[in-house]
C-alpha cells in the first residue's frame, strides 16, 4: 500500500513540469537551457519537500537525476547576499569521483560569479582547499574522511550550515564511514534541514536517520527497478584462459558507443588494461582503479566523460555512482564478489532511460554467483550467441548446474 507521501508523488508525477514544482524564473531558465526539459520522478518527488523545509529519506539509485533533485533546492534556498559566505550547504559523497560528479551539477545548474562551490576530498593539496575555503563557499561537498580533517583543522566553518546532504549513504556506510559521518552531524548545528539519498536503507541507516534527522519524509524510487527497465542483461559461460579472447570479439561485434569493462582486482584491471593497451586494436583504451594516484583517477574520468577514452577497464570503484551518460556497454570481465555490485555496475548504463547492455562473463564454477545475481535482479540473464563459438573452441560449458534448479525453486 502506498503511503500518504507516495501518494503526493503519484499526484505530482501526473503534472510532471518544473513549473509547478515552484521554483524561480532563473532556475527555470538555467533548467531550460542545460536541456532538462522535464522532472524526473525522484525530482518531483523531493524537490517540493525539500522548499517546504522537510527532511527527506530518498531511497533512489543513481541514473535518477538524484542529484539535482537536492542540488536544484539548494540553490534555491541559499542566501547568496553576503559577501564572504561561509558554507550553507554540506554534501557528503562515499568517494571522490562522486564529489567531483555532485559538485559539477551544482556548478552546471548556477551562476559560478553568484554561487561559490568548493569540493574536499584526499589526495590533493589540503592548503588548495583551505584558500578556497577562506576566498568563501556556498557550497562544501567532500568525502567524509577530508571533511573531518578541515573541521579539526578549523578550516571548514560550519556554523551557517542549513543544508546536510549524506549522498549514497549505504556506500558511505559500507565503506566505514559511519563514526566519520557521526562525528560530522554532531558539529553541525541542530537547525537544519538533513537530506538522505540511499539505495538501500539497510537497518543502520534508519537509525542514522532516528538519531540525526527530524521527522523526515520517507520516500521509495527504486520500487521493482533493481537493475533498470532498459538494460539487456546477457551472460556466457568463459573459461578463465578465454575470456581475453572472447572479449575481443564481443568488442568486435558490439562496437560499443563507451564501455566499461569490470575486473574485479586491482591486478586483473591493470593487467587487462596494458594487454588491450599493447595489442594496439584498443588506442583508446583507460583505466581505473584504487592503487592510481588522485591526478591520475580525475584525468581518466574526465577523458572518459569527454569521450576521450572509449574503452575503461575499472574495478567496483567507478563501480557506483558515477554518471556518464553514454555508457551504452558494461562488461562484467570478472564477476563481482557481491550481487548488490552486480546491480551498481550494470546501472552504470541505461541512464536516464537511454538503451543500455551488460554483459557477464561467467567461468564454469561461478554457477553459484550467477544465481546469487539472478535472485537479486529477480530475473534471469539471457545466454548471449557467442556461447556457440565459446563451446566450439571448449565443448559444451555451463555455469548452470545444480544452482539453476536453486533458482527457479526461489522464483
Ligand atoms: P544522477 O542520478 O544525479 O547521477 O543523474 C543522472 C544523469 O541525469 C546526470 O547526467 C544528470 O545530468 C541527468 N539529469 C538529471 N536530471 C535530469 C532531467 N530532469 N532531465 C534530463 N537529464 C537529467
Amino acid at each position: 500500500m502506498p503511503n500518504k507521501v507516495e501518494k503526493q508523488i503519484e499526484k505530482r508525477k501526473q503534472k510532471l513540469s518544473f513549473e509547478h514544482l515552484g521554483l524561480s524564473d532563473e532556475m527555470l531558465d538555467t533548467l531550460e537551457h542545460i536541456g532538462y526539459e522535464k522532472p524526473s520522478p525522484v525530482q518531483a518527488g523531493v524537490i517540493p519537500l525539500v522548499l517546504d523545509d522537510f527532511d527527506v529519506i530518498g531511497q533512489a539509485r543513481t541514473g535518477t537525476g538524484k542529484t539535482a533533485a537536492f542540488a536544484i533546492p539548494i540553490l534555491e534556498m541559499l542566501d547568496l547576499e553576503v559577501k564572504k559566505p561561509k558554507p550553507q550547504a554540506l554534501i557528503l559523497a562515499p568517494t571522490r569521483e562522486l564529489a567531483v560528479q555532485v559538485e559539477n551539477e551544482f556548478k552546471r545548474m548556477s551562476n559560478p560569479e553568484q554561487v561559490k562551490c568548493c569540493c574536499l576530498y584526499g589526495g590533493r593539496p589540503i592548503k588548495t582547499q583551505i584558500n578556497q575555503l577562506e576566498r568563501g563557499c556556498h557550497v562544501v561537498v567532500g568525502t567524509p574522511g577530508r571533511v573531518i580533517d578541515h573541521l579539526n583543522r578549523g578550516t571548514l566553518n560550519v556554523d551557517q550550515l542549513w543544508f546536510v546532504v549524506l549522498d549514497e549513504a549505504d556506500r558511505m556506510l559500507d565503506i566505514g564511514f559511519r563514526p566519520d559521518i557521526e562525528k560530522i552531524l554532531r558539529r553541525c548545528p541542530k537547525e537544519r534541514q538533513t537530506l538522505l539519498l540511499s539505495a538501500t536503507l539497510p537497518y543502520a541507516i534508519l537509525q542514522l536517520a532516528k538519531r540525526y534527522m527530524y521527522r523526515p519524509k520517507v520516500i521509495n524510487f527504486s520500487k521493482n527497478s533493481v537493475a533498470a527497465e532498459t538494460i539487456e542483461q546477457f551472460y556466457m559461460t568463459v573459461p578463465e584462459d578465454l575470456k581475453y579472447d572472447i572479449l575481443n570479439r564481443l568488442l568486435e561485434r558490439e562496437q560499443p558507443e563507451q564501455s566499461i569493462i569490470f575486473c574485479r582486482t586491482k591486478l586483473g584491471t591493470e593487467r587487462l588494461y596494458r594487454k588491450m593497451f599493447k595489442a594496439g586494436v584498443f588506442s583508446d583504451v583507460g583505466t581505473l582503479h584504487g592503487d592510481m594516484n588522485q591526478g591520475a583517477r580525475d584525468r581518466m574520468m574526465r577523458d572518459f566523460r569527454s569521450g576521450k577514452v572509449r574503452y575503461l577497464v575499472a574495478t567496483d570503484v567507478v563501480g557506483r555512482g558515477i554518471d556518464i551518460t553514454n555508457v551504452s556497454h558494461i562488461i562484467n570481465f570478472d564477476l563481482p564478489g557481491l550481487s548488490d555490485d552486480y546491480v551498481h555496475r550494470v546501472g552504470r548504463t541505461g541512464r536516464m532511460g537511454k538503451q543500455g547492455v551488460a554483459f557477464s562473463f561467467v567461468t564454469p564454477q561461478q554457477g553459484v554467483e550467477l544465481t546469487k545475481i539472478e535472485r537479486k535482479i529477480n530475473s534471469e540473464l539471457q545466454l548471449d550467441p557467442l556461447q556457440e563459438e565459446i563451446d566450439e573452441i571448449r565443448g559444451p560449458l555451463s555455469s548452470r548446474g545444480k544452482s539453476k534448479k536453486r533458482y527457479r525453486r526461489a522464483l
